[in-house]
């Protein structure tokens, strides 16, 4: 397995690639884990060759956000793409990706940008968008995998490639979590052990309201049932709570009307902000 820093030295090799290989692709941001690690299984078993590129985007980021303090760990990170198959580790500088200063560009993200982690994080799927682009142009793969842990980011990239005519496929990949169901992410490695046991209430809520779905009369009595929940925790606060209907991201009217309801959360663990989700339908 090679590690590649730079966009030359990655075009040479794609260039030596033959027409009919296919190449998947995993954007991540590091410090990885078991989530990435099954994009990148699932990438190896369906093309004759995997990327994994590990680049801490800045232009996703906030100003207050924890873009200084990401957990950076290449040569950890190289070791487990290496065991699972992949060919290269595409670990490029911020000035490699962005040689002048990040464009002001704005995307159009038909409004699947408003809500959820959009409307609390300014600019992050502008971002997201502007990054996954880039990368897109430079990697030139077949096929890309993404983890429905990261839901609204997932729609986002489907309709850019849709949109844009770029001529990759957008994977979405099941949710990988903790045995105790926390959903598994870097930032999980900033939680202290307190705040680790408490962050479990957010799978909880999420598995306890898809089980009982048929015993709640409407999303007000959902949301109710998760301040509730939520109050209880001395380290947690809630960011959203949603019950949306999956295709559109669309508010639901009634729980009856709705054929596949949902679930969205966000919230903070001490300074940690933490996401998940979870379909409430059969
Ligand atoms: P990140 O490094 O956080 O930018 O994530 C890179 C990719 O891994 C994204 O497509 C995420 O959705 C995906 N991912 C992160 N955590 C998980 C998880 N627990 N299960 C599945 N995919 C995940």
């Amino acid at each position: 397995m090679e590690i590649i820093s730079t966009i030359a030295e990655y075009r040479a090799f794609r260039s030596a690639i033959p027409n009919k290989k296919k190449i998947g692709f995993v954007p991540t941001m590091g410090a990885l884990h078991e989530g990435h690690g099954s994009l990148v299984r699932q990438s190896v078993a369906e093309n004759d060759l995997t990327i994994v590129s590990v680049f801490i985007n800045p232009t996703q980021f906030g100003p207050k956000e924890d873009l200084g303090k990401y957990p950076r760990m290449l040569s950890k990170d190289a070791e487990l793409v290496k065991s699972l198959g992949a060919n290269v580790v595409f670990a490029p500088s911020p000035d490699e990706i962005y040689p002048v200063s990040p464009s002001q560009i704005l995307f159009s993200l038909r409004d699947l940008d408003k809500k959820l982690c959009g409307a609390s994080r300014p600019n992050h799927f502008n971002g997201v968008v502007q990054v996954v682009s880039l990368l897109f142009h430079i990697i030139q793969p077949h096929n890309s995998y993404f983890g429905e842990k990261d839901f609204q980011q997932l729609m986002i990239l489907k309709q850019l490639v849709k949109e844009q005519h770029f001529p990759v496929n957008v994977i979405g990949c099941p949710i990988i979590r903790e045995k105790e169901g926390l959903a598994m992410s870097s930032r999980n490695l900033y939680l202290s052990p307190e705040e680790r046991e408490e962050a479990l209430v957010l799978s909880q809520i999420l598995f306890f309201i898809r089980d009982n779905f048929a015993r709640f009369s409407s999303v007000e009595e959902i949301k109710r049932f998760v301040y509730e929940q939520i109050r209880q925790k001395e380290r947690i606060q809630l960011d959203y709570f949603e019950v949306l209907e999956e295709d559109s991201l669309e508010e639901i009217a009634t729980i009856e009307k709705t054929e596949k309801p949902h679930a969205f959360i966000a919230a903070f663990c001490g300074k940690t902000r933490l996401i998940d989700n979870l379909v409430l339908f059969p």
